[in-house]
């Protein structure tokens, strides 16, 4: 149960962030995960309604977006994105592609603090 860890290091670090804003609480995180990164979004969920408790995320939402998956593919010349995390290849051509990136990040990409006009860019 990876997520547990993920989701304690995701609120140790938004707590760092809004500490800058005493007594602000945090409304609402975004975060991008990776179709690579094997993170199952109920099970993340579940962990962050524990984790947050006690926090000044306590009670917030989290919005996860997955990223899919893309890399070049030299017989097309192109960036191309991948369906299929089975197999890297080009959907166009079936080739095999290259620089596979976008896959395993898993970031917060912005969070949201009450009563307050402003969203901390990270
Ligand atoms: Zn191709």
């Amino acid at each position: 149960m990876h997520e547990l860890s993920l989701v304690a290091s995701i609120v140790d670090a938004v707590t760092e962030s809004v500490s800058a804003y005493p007594g602000a609480r945090v409304k609402e995180v975004r975060l991008r995960v990776g179709a690579l990164a094997a993170v199952i979004e109920e099970s993340l969920q579940f962990c962050y309604g524990i984790a947050t408790e006690d926090t000044p995320l306590q009670g917030s939402a989290l919005i996860v977006t997955v990223v899919p998956v893309g890399g070049h593919c030299p017989s097309c010349a192109r960036d191309v994105e991948i369906a299929s995390l089975q197999s890297f290849r080009c959907p166009l051509c079936c080739g095999p592609v290259e620089n596979v990136r976008q896959g395993r990040e898993l970031e917060i990409e912005s969070i949201e603090i009450e009563d307050a006009e402003e969203t901390v860019q990270s």
